[in-house]
């Protein structure tokens, strides 16, 4: 299969309709970066300004961002931004001191997460959170192997990038990697649970057919960069089964669906109805402040703990605790995962009824504010047309991009304060611009 996740919805530079000025601010870009840097879009946007949903444009122009789950409950979020600058403004260090914040923090994330998993330990990166859990993972199963999705992210870092075959083959898979097709109806087509489970099972005996031993099974529990799959849910408990039975962990990878984003559930593992061993975190966290972290069940780090320190400069950091705090506390008291979970609900059956009328908008897959759009032609998924369509809601002002290994689907993922305005706004235009697409 040819993968173009690399390039997926990326700026050729010298093309589009850039201003003057944007255009010389793209190749001083290009200039100060270098090359492995992409901008999206066929016209990259340039932005100066965020709040709530919306991202403005240096001359005013106000943008519907539909794709941020960084910036979660809002861009610029005044809560959190002001407990940010309350916190920098008192003090602002590393773990190695005794201080409350940190503590009140990790607790209420605790208090998130099933009971089993009671430790918590802090990152700035999803990336490190999953090469920390691989360390880990490794320490206490004394395997190396590690199963992941076929079109999986997972991170920056050399060991997650390797188990990170989304982007692109000049890095992935590692030696200890073994890649699955990705749970959906296409690759599963006589039971995804069942399926699914059997490919880890199958994995394990290619591990062992090479000596190698299972350490770890990581998915991320929506399959964001696999094309969005979240049914039927419950579908990965048997392949957590599977990699336990063979001497392996569960890490659930919540960095894209984690903070209530799926809606009827905080954590996107809670719909397969399973626990865990290792939960990452990240991106939502901090709502746009580096924060990032590991829960994990306490036997599973005993012996790393026994043998290694952890010291991480940033992770942590008395304004990062700070800033989740805000964070989880917007989450609550502004009802955001029950917004996800009606707005979303709204969104994912405007895309149902729009199909009745265009038949380039085929599966809708969602969960919550988590939704993936099969783009197609004559009931073929079609990459060209998706993303033809995400340009043109680009010139529209509203912000979204593709997904999937083919880029054959649309990844519709705003911030959680997404209002049945906004959910207009994009089922109106989408209706408009399908008519001539
Ligand atoms: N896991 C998943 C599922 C992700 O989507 C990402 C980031 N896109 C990461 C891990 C890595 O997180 P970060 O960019 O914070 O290192």
């Amino acid at each position: 299969m040819t993968r173009q996740t690399t390039m997926l919805n990326a700026y050729t530079p010298g093309t589009g309709h850039l201003s003057p000025d944007d255009q010389a601010l793209a190749e001083r870009r290009a200039e100060a970066l270098g090359p492995a840097y992409r901008l999206f879009y066929e016209t990259p946007v340039h932005l100066v300004r965020g709040h709530g949903v919306t991202l403005y444009a240096p001359d005013g122009t106000a943008y519907l961002d539909c794709y941020n789950n960084v910036a979660s409950v809002g861009h610029c979020h005044p809560r959190v931004v002001e407990a940010m600058a309350r916190q920098a403004a008192t003090l602002a260090t590393h773990t190695r001191y005794l201080n409350e914040q940190i503590l009140t923090y990790a607790e209420r994330l605790l208090a998130l997460v099933p009971r089993d998993l009671s430790h918590v330990m802090f990152t700035c990166t999803g990336s490190e959170a999953n090469d920390l859990a691989l360390r880990i993972a490794r320490a206490a199963t004394g395997g190396n192997g590690i199963i992941v999705t076929d079109n999986a992210y997972h991170g920056v870092t050399l060991a997650t990038a390797e188990m990170s075959m989304s982007i692109g083959p000049a890095v992935a898979p590692g030696p200890t990697v073994f890649p699955i097709p990705a749970p959906s109806a296409a690759n599963y087509p006589q039971g995804i649970a069942a399926g699914f489970a059997q490919a880890v099972a199958q994995a394990c005996d290619r591990m062992a057919a090479q000596g190698i031993r299972p350490a770890l099974l990581i998915v991320d529990t929506i399959f964001s960069s696999d094309g969005v799959c979240p049914d039927p849910a419950g579908f990965l408990a048997p392949a957590a089964a599977a990699i336990r039975k063979a001497g392996g962990l569960f890490l659930a990878d919540e960095v894209q669906p984690g903070f209530g984003r799926t809606g009827s559930h905080f954590w996107g593992f809670q719909r397969h109805d399973l626990i865990p061993d290792m939960i990452s975190m990240g991106k939502p966290m901090g709502n746009g402040y580096p924060l990032a972290g590991l829960v994990l069940k306490p036997e599973i780090i005993a012996e790393f703990g026994a043998k290694s320190r952890y010291f991480n400069t940033f992770g942590g950091n008395a304004v990062a605790a700070a800033v989740g705090l805000a964070v989880l506390d917007v989450i609550r008291d502004e009802a955001l995962q029950q917004n996800a979970a009606t707005v979303g609900a709204a969104l994912a059956d405007g895309l149902r009824s729009l199909a009745r009328r265009h038949e380039a908008l085929g599966e809708t897959r969602a969960a919550g504010l988590f939704i993936g759009q099969t783009i197609q032609t004559n009931g073929t998924p079609d990459p060209a047309r998706t993303n033809r369509l995400v340009n043109a809601l680009r010139d529209n002002h509203i912000l979204i991009s593709s997904t999937g290994p083919q880029g054959d689907s649309l990844k519709i993922r705003p911030p959680l304060p997404f209002s049945q305005a906004n959910v207009d706004q994009v089922l109106t235009t989408l209706d408009r611009l399908l008519g001539s697409l």
